[in-house]
């Protein structure tokens, strides 16, 4: 079991259709949505931490991500994927606030769009076809307070079992609004963002350890390691991880 399995519902299709809808409808009571975030610490049992500077794999999939890419499929849970293409579009959902929308814009323009990936803003998204809009990034009040977790990612349309066309993150409003210190937000916000390309935590890489501990090895992945506030950067590894495979 990988720590992106904290919410263990089973997710009828009929779920999927209403959450598919309410997101096409702008925001009217965002508490009823099934939401799944996934994002918080698990310390594994076989955990074997990587030396430092070691290589490894943290870009799902990798040896360790033992989860399906099949969206709202009958595994039950919202688990990330790989972005489907190096043209990442975007969209930034009204429900997000100011805290919220700063340090995701940052991330984007000085992290993201700095590795080999483009990042393309759709200020309307795309939510059906086969090119949605990748990245929707979403305000939410009950992430903390529902399941625990500042933020999280989750597959939306799987269009394999290792890539998705369009994940959601979702972003707690009040834990955002409540960091009044920059760099806790830039964190997170770069720390979903990776989930949301695919980028895993050390538990999920391949060998497992990078990230999951406070070793030397876990530094080295910057702000996919947790906490994801205390490097709030992309870092190195990450970028080679991305201009690896775009
Ligand atoms: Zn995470």
């Amino acid at each position: 079991m990988t720590q992106h399995n904290e919410v263990p519902t089973i997710t009828p299709p009929y779920l999927l259709l209403k959450v598919k809808y309410e997101f096409r409808i702008p925001p009217r009571g965002w508490g009823a949505l099934v939401v799944a975030a996934l994002c918080i610490a698990a310390t594994s049992a076989v955990y074997t931490p990587a030396a430092s500077g070691d290589h490894y794999d943290s870009l799902y999939p990798t040896g360790n991500t033992n989860w399906s890419c099949t969206g709202y499929g009958s595994h039950g849970t919202f688990q990330f994927c790989r972005t489907d293409n190096g043209t990442v579009t975007y969209h930034i959902h009204s429900s997000a606030t100011w805290r919220i929308e700063n340090p995701i814009r940052n991330n984007i323009d000085d992290k993201f769009d700095a590795t080999d990936l483009t990042m393309v803003e759709h200020t309307t998204p795309v939510y059906s076809g086969s090119a949605e809009t990748d990245i929707v990034v979403v305000g939410a009040s009950f992430m903390v307070s529902t399941y625990g977790l500042i933020g999280g990612v989750f597959c939306n349309d799987a269009v394999s079992t290792t890539r998705c066309d369009q994940q959601y993150v979702y972003l707690d409003i009040p834990w955002y609004d409540s960091q009044t210190y920059n760099p806790y937000r830039k964190g997170n916000a770069c720390h979903e963002l990776g989930h949301a390309i695919g980028l895993t935590h050390g538990s999920n890489a391949a060998p497992i350890g990078a990230g999951s501990q406070p070793t030397d090895s876990w530094k080295s992945l910057k702000c996919l390691g947790i906490p994801s506030s205390t490097y709030p950067v992309l870092g190195s590894h990450n970028k080679e991880q991305i201009n690896g495979q775009w």
